[in-house]
């Protein structure tokens, strides 16, 4: 089976080379062209010059871009996806997209006889590098299952969530779990520091204890205590994650006063840090503002 996958980024590359190594036929293709080049060569598979080159008689497309706007964005055009996708065929979007676009976009292919899967992935370029991906989908059943024998390349776990919008939503909402948990631990060690408690301390104590999370397990003894960002998810796209979690509150209608402030935090925070910095620097911010170094 012939399959595309768009967007070579920090994630997109290492779920790619899966695919590379599995029995579809790939071809891929990155805004930054050298990128794609390079992946190709690697790999031994095809690099395309254009989107719309890259689904041509594609039977499973696969993107994996910032947000949902750079999704809609390479559907138009001479050289967008809509000129060469083919009736019949499916896009699985891997991308941490926000429900309403991506309902959009479904809509926009159905018109075409095309399925449409929303399906972010969590697990960090580690997983995405061991396989072990987990992916949360959007779409009709026979949607997923289409989608599930290509997800499995790269995902341990491939849960169906609901209808289109349905995977990106409840990424959304473990992102701003994540983002909670990096600000509360941070502000927590913080105030340990003020009171002369050494941050790899209370991380043993906290970690044996109710208060565990991933963030106090596994990022903060691997970032902070070390002081070591290794940028492999953007605080950029965190802030944009916590943001599209706010705007699902806020269309409820609920208060939601915990998401809410998680995502002027972030927000903040990525207007302080500039967009390279890694989301674990959140710390560096809650820092600065308690006047303490962490560890
Ligand atoms: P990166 O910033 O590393 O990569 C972004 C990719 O999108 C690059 O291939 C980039 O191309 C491309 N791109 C950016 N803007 C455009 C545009 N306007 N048109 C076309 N292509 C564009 O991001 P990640 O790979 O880290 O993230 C991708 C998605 O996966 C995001 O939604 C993110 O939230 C999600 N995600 C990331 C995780 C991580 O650990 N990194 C974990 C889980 C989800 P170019 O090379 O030209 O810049």
């Amino acid at each position: 089976m012939k399959i595309a996958f768009l967007g070579l980024g920090a994630i997109g590359a290492p779920m790619a080379s899966h695919l590379a190594r599995s029995p579809f036929e790939l071809t891929v293709w990155n805004r930054t062209g050298a990128k794609a080049d390079a992946f190709a060569r690697e790999h031994g598979v095809r690099a395309a010059a254009s989107p719309a080159e890259a689904v041509r008689g594609v039977e499973v497309i696969l993107t994996c871009l910032p947000s949902s706007r750079e999704v809609e964005s390479i559907l138009d055009g001479d050289d967008g996806m809509q000129a060469g996708i083919e009736s019949g065929a499916m896009l699985i979007d891997c991308t941490s997209g926000d429900p309403a676009t991506s309902r959009r976009i479904a809509n926009r292919l159905q018109q075409r006889n095309i399925d449409f899967v929303d399906a972010p992935v969590s697990g960090g370029v580690k997983g995405a590098v061991n396989g072990t991906l987990t992916v949360m989908c959007g779409g009709s059943q026979s949607a997923v299952d289409r989608a599930k024998p290509v997800l499995q390349a790269f995902g341990s776990k491939i849960i169906r969530c609901g209808d289109v919008g349905a995977g990106d939503a409840v990424k959304a909402m473990n992102q701003a779990l994540l983002a909670i948990h990096i600000w509360s631990a941070g502000e927590a060690l913080a105030a340990l520091a003020k009171l002369g408690v050494d941050a790899s301390v209370a991380l043993e104590v906290i970690n044996g204890s109710s208060g565990r999370s991933n963030t106090s397990e596994n990022l903060f003894p691997e970032r902070v205590l070390g002081r070591k960002y290794p940028r492999t998810f953007k605080l950029a796209l965190l802030d944009k994650d916590v943001g599209i979690a706010k705007q699902i509150v806020d269309e409820s209608g609920m208060d939601s006063p915990f998401i809410e402030l998680a995502a002027k935090l972030f927000t903040e925070a990525h207007a302080d840090l500039g967009e390279e910095a890694d989301h674990v620097e959140a710390v560096r911010v809650i820092e600065k503002r308690a006047g303490v170094r962490v560890s």
